[in-house]
């Protein structure tokens, strides 16, 4: 069940039980996190709700806060369905790089198979912030690039208390 509201003619918006709420204020766990998720195969929202209840049970991450679902438009190749985005704010103890493998493991958990850039997919992770690092490695930026640019991230982020 969720809430749903159109935001414009292109962007609409969902809150439901795992999303659009505040679930922890406190957290012993070093680290803040943001990060972003994302899809546009199969049922999204089905698969967001599967993945927050796995993190629910993993004592790895506490869960701060999640976003509202946002629908929009997909960018870059965009013969393809519209996308599925939300972000969500959690603790963790694992360091940034191992924190990167863990969400490349969730990735394939849930079935994501790359193909091409920007091309449909079934579950992405990325980190936006990791605490108040900016880090540049071969594998790893953080914020993550173009962050700022793309409504998928600003406009779940805006609406987060
Ligand atoms: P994509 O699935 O297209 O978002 O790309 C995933 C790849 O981007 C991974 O293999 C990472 O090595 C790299 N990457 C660089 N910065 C980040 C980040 N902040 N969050 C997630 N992946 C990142």
């Amino acid at each position: 069940m969720y809430l749903k509201r159109r935001l414009s003619k292109s962007l609409t918006t969902f809150k439901g039980l795992y999303f659009g709420q505040k679930r922890k204020s406190f957290s012993t766990k070093r680290y803040q996190v943001t990060i972003g998720i994302g899809g546009n195969v199969g049922d999204v929202k089905r698969r967001f709700n599967h993945l927050l209840v796995f993190l629910q049970a993993d004592v790895r991450v506490d869960i701060i806060k999640t976003s509202l679902i946002l629908k929009n438009p997909p960018f870059g190749f965009i013969d393809q369905d519209d996308f599925f985005n939300s972000i969500i704010v959690l603790q963790v103890n694992m360091q940034a790089r191992a924190f990167l493998d863990y969400l490349m493991r969730l990735e394939k958990k849930f079935g994501r198979c790359r193909s091409f850039a920007n091309a449909p997919r079934t579950l992405d992770l990325d980190i936006i912030f990791f605490d108040n690092r900016v880090i540049k490695t071969d594998i790893l930026t953080v914020p993550h690039v173009d962050w700022f640019n793309r409504e998928s991230v600003t406009i779940p982020l805006a609406g987060m208390r």
